[in-house]
């Protein structure tokens, strides 16, 4: 195992030690190449930034974020780096300005590291989906880090870097957290601007964020959330002041516990029971338990499915080769330069997908497909809201299982659909969702809990996490 890195705290107090601490970190990920988390590290680029902000601090400026060290998922741009998406289309593609979440944190004075491997575009559950090989899992690399911001998971989990970013359009973060024994939280839809997030679904996108505990999670999101011109989907609501870091939380509140989150067919007996001893730690801390129903639970993968790959079909029209990216050599005409660049440049899971939201936006299935998918997900989104006039949070599985070895689903896309089955929901409703460790199953594979929040109420749930990480010890 590596040798932990020195707190962000302990850096922001000794500087002169930051160069040193980031050389460290490109050290250990460059020795934990195996399970592949990283496309590119940034190392020049992250060596000039660390000396940057010990400069600043030592001229006596005030940056929150001095002392971090962060990965970030590779379909978010950092200019003048490369951009994959994980996918051979995007290769060598250089991008050309930078994402504003990224933006904010590295004026606050973060040190990125580098880009970290996902599923091609986004899109997986798995990792196993990247032009650049599988991520492994740090607790066993048979199996898989959860998917798509795997790569980034695994950056935390094994302790290259103290927090990183990926991005949320059905689950890929939470379930990754909960498959690497990690937090993970998808904050709020319109929370953190979307401009540099490479486009999936875009009414679903939202970068989030992963660290080793909630506060930690806070402290990046304080920073990278607001407002911005550049997105006009980004919210004006106010940013929680975090300057005195993750609050103690000092109100009882009622816990809405979801029965259809429970019963799900093929779910691991550990889950349900890890989930209901964290929601009886809860009650002993005085917070009441309510049992609630969301009956349109069931419905949530089918429609994220048509939403989803809808949206995906119409933002990936974009590359063709024409303009950026790869371009297949052997193309001589018009329709070969589309044909066989986007044949090949894209993977077997994208293609899939193009084709399957195409179809179900063309001219005699829009109706049955994808408007219908439109009002259900309507149905979703007010039924969490009603569901909230009740219960201040809700507590709940993150996946059905545990982490599934490499290969076990990969030829089986429906099955693979289905471990987001607990996630898309808060997706599909915009809500807040935040992903803890909650203890282990019979292999030692972590498991994972979810609280879920009205909308804007992050600081809220990630401050009921962490009262479940303080009263659970979870091992290692
Ligand atoms: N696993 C889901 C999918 O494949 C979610 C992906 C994501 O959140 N980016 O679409």
């Amino acid at each position: 195992m590596s040798i932990p890195l020195p707190s962000p705290e302990h850096l922001r107090q000794n500087p002169i030690q930051l160069t040193k601490a980031v050389s460290d970190a490109l050290k250990q990920a460059r020795d934990g190449e195996h399970l592949r988390a990283f496309i590119t590290l940034l190392d020049d680029r992250a060596l000039v930034s660390a000396e940057n902000v010990c400069a600043r601090l030592q001229a006596g400026e005030k940056l929150p974020l001095a002392g971090w060290i962060l990965a970030v998922k590779d379909n978010i741009a950092i200019r003048d780096t490369r951009l994959t998406c994980g996918s051979k289309i995007l290769g060598d593609h250089q991008a050309t300005f930078t994402a504003t979440a990224v933006k904010r944190l590295e004026a606050a004075g973060a040190v990125i590291i580098g880009k970290t491997n996902l599923d091609q575009f986004a899109m997986g559950s798995s990792s196993e989906m990247s032009y650049y090989g599988e991520v492994r899992n740090p607790h066993d690399p048979d199996r898989v880090p959860g998917g798509s911001s795997g790569g980034s998971a695994v950056a935390v989990a094994a302790g290259f870097c103290h927090a990183a970013l990926g991005s949320e359009t059905g689950g890929s973060v939470r379930q990754p957290a909960a498959f690497c024994g990690i937090a993970g939280l998808k904050p709020t839809y319109g929370r953190v601007s979307r401009y540099g997030l490479v486009a999936f679904g875009s009414s679903l996108d939202q970068i989030s964020f992963f660290g080793r505990d909630c506060a930690s999670i806070l402290s990046i999101l304080s920073v990278a959330a607001g407002v911005d011109p550049r997105d006009s989907t980004s919210a004006p609501e106010p940013v929680a002041d975090c300057s005195k870091g993750l609050l103690p939380l000092h109100r009882k509140l009622r816990i809405g516990i979801p029965a259809e989150y429970f019963q799900t067919e093929g779910m691991d007996e550990s889950i349900v029971s890890a989930t209901r001893n964290s929601a009886e730690e809860l009650k002993a801390l005085g917070h009441s338990l309510v049992d609630v129903s969301l009956p349109t639970t069931a419905h949530a993968i089918p429609v994220y499915y048509v939403l989803a790959v809808a949206e995906a079909s119409s933002n990936l029209a974009r590359f063709d080769g024409a303009r950026y990216g790869w371009r297949n050599p052997q193309a001589n005409s018009v329709a070969d330069v589309y044909n066989l660049t986007r044949g090949e440049g894209f993977g077997d899971e994208v293609r899939r997908r193009i084709m399957m939201g195409t179809y179900v936006l063309s001219a005699g299935y829009h109706d049955a497909y994808y408007k219908k998918a439109q009002r259900v997900r309507r149905l979703i989104f007010e039924e969490f809201l009603s569901v909230f006039k009740q219960v201040d949070v809700l507590l709940a599985p993150t996946t059905p299982t545990t982490a599934f070895k490499i290969g076990e689903k990969i030829d089986d896309p429906v099955a693979m659909y289905l471990s987001d089955i607990f996630t898309v929901p808060a997706n599909l409703a915009g809500i807040p969702a935040v992903s803890v460790p909650i203890g282990c199953d019979e292999r030692g594979m972590p498991i994972g809990a979810q609280i879920m929040g009205p909308h804007f109420s992050e600081e809220l749930i990630l401050q009921v996490a962490s009262q479940l990480e303080e009263r659970i010890e979870v091992a290692s």
